[in-house]
């Protein structure tokens, strides 16, 4: 074959051999928890390099050796996932928590520094906020909009700049939409790294999944997925992935190893199913969230419409520049303000029909909710406001239904206000 083949080609077939299987077209699902060595010279072998005593020879394959370790349902996944981010190598987990603190453990330790960007996802915000700190280690923050230079004098003030040991950001952050720029994260990263400590930079990469934002492309050293949304899809599986280099995976690896915190084959296996529909799915959710934006810009109930198909050079040049930069399309999540409060976001959401009043996001069917009470009731209140996450906004996550079905079902909750 000359030319290289996209991805959504190859998510049915890459890295399944048949033959290995009885023949079977799809992968089984490996519900096994230990595989038999063909001799004990191979056991010994295997252990040697799944332990890190000693690195993989050329051509030499890593045995199957025990499912916390390593399993063909995930082996596979993991290769196809590398092929959307052209990643090195991939871990993945029981939950995206799971990828997450898994990072944070493994890149921290007592006394460092983590930088964050703000809003990030609520568990994620938790874990940085309340378990890190009894750890002993310390977080300084900051928000959309500030410059290199702000953010650079931010961590100078924190008098702990030398201890900067990984910077971790969301974007876009929800449920605003507002873009971090991952090439000026990377450049504050170099900033405080120094010859014997590398300062790295990890991205949460759930709102644009795997097919609309590559972030390793834009320097990040790592890239983190709730897979549980676009990459799973159909609101039936709680996973997680992390992708970046051969050797920072490797530290992740050993620390997932010992955790225990990997996926299931049977979860393994579903998200091999999930990936094969990914791109139309998400295709199509692009498409009509595209639909509902220009909906919600001209109804009369809508003061505000956080869309990334909204920004322009006139109206917010730096978030469009961004946008211009890492964001191959709008992406299919769309929050806005309804004229009023509480109230008024309640009645919208309550008289949804089609649109399932859940959170979570991504999946085949459209979800709506309600941020300031639900996914981010837990963000401090002044935080909140600053970033606009005010009683009167409505999450909506677009799925794959007709978007004339879509549009009609916000139409009639917007009249009921
Ligand atoms: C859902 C989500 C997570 C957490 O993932 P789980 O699979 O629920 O553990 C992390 N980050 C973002 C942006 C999310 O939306």
């Amino acid at each position: 074959m000359s030319k290289k083949m996209k991805p959504e080609s190859l998510m049915m077939s890459y890295g399944y051999k048949p033959e290995l299987s009885e023949g079977a077209v799809k992968c089984p699902i490996f519900q096994t928890s230990t595989f038999v060595f063909k001799s004990a010279e191979d056991g010994k072998a295997f252990f040697e390099v799944a332990y890190g005593l000693r690195s993989q020879q050329e051509g030499e394959e890593l045995g199957l050796i025990y499912s916390r370790i390593n399993n063909p349902d995930l082996e596979i996944l993991e290769n196809r996932l590398t092929l959307w981010d052209e990643a090195e190598d991939c871990a993945v987990f029981e939950s995206g928590m799971a990828a997450i603190t898994t990072v944070l453990l493994e890149f921290l330790k007592p006394g460092d520094l983590l930088l964050i960007s703000n809003p990030l996802y609520g568990g994620s915000d938790h874990f940085i906020k309340k378990v890190l700190p009894k750890f002993g280690v310390h977080v300084a923050q900051f928000r959309v909009g500030q410059t290199k230079d702000e953010i650079i004098q931010i961590v100078n003030k924190t008098g702990k700049a030398d201890k900067l040991a990984l910077i971790y950001i969301e974007t876009p952050a929800n449920p605003t939409n507002d873009l971090i720029d991952i090439e000026v994260s990377k450049e504050i990263a170099k900033h405080f790294s120094t010859t014997d400590k590398e300062v790295y930079l990890a991205v949460d990469n759930t709102y644009m999944g795997p097919v609309w934002q590559h972030p390793l492309k834009h320097g990040a050293d790592l890239v983190l997925y709730s897979a549980t949304k676009y990459i799973g899809g159909h609101s039936d599986v709680i996973a997680g992935a992390c992708l970046g280099s051969k050797s920072l995976m490797s530290r992740v690896k050993a620390l997932r190893t010992f955790l225990g915190n990997m996926a299931s084959p049977h979860t393994g296996w579903l998200l091999l199913r999930s990936l094969e529909t990914l791109k139309v799915r998400m295709d199509a959710q692009a498409m009509n969230a595209q639909k509902v934006a220009e909906f919600l810009n001209q109804h009369p109930k809508v003061e505000k419409v956080y869309y990334l198909g909204n920004l322009t050079e006139e109206n917010n040049p730096a978030q469009f520049n961004i946008k211009q930069k890492q964001c191959l399309t709008n992406g299919g999540m769309i929050s806005f303000d309804v004229k009023g409060g509480e109230k008024e976001a309640f009645a919208f959401l309550n008289s949804l029909k089609l649109i399932k009043l859940a959170v979570s996001l991504g999946s085949t069917e459209s979800l709506a909710e309600h941020p300031a009470t639900m996914t981010h009731v837990d963000v401090d209140t002044a935080l909140k406001k600053e970033l606009s996450i005010t009683e009167k906004m409505i999450r909506l996550s677009i799925g794959v239904e007709y978007y004339e079905d879509i549009i009609q079902d916000i139409a009639h909750a917007l009249e009921k206000i």
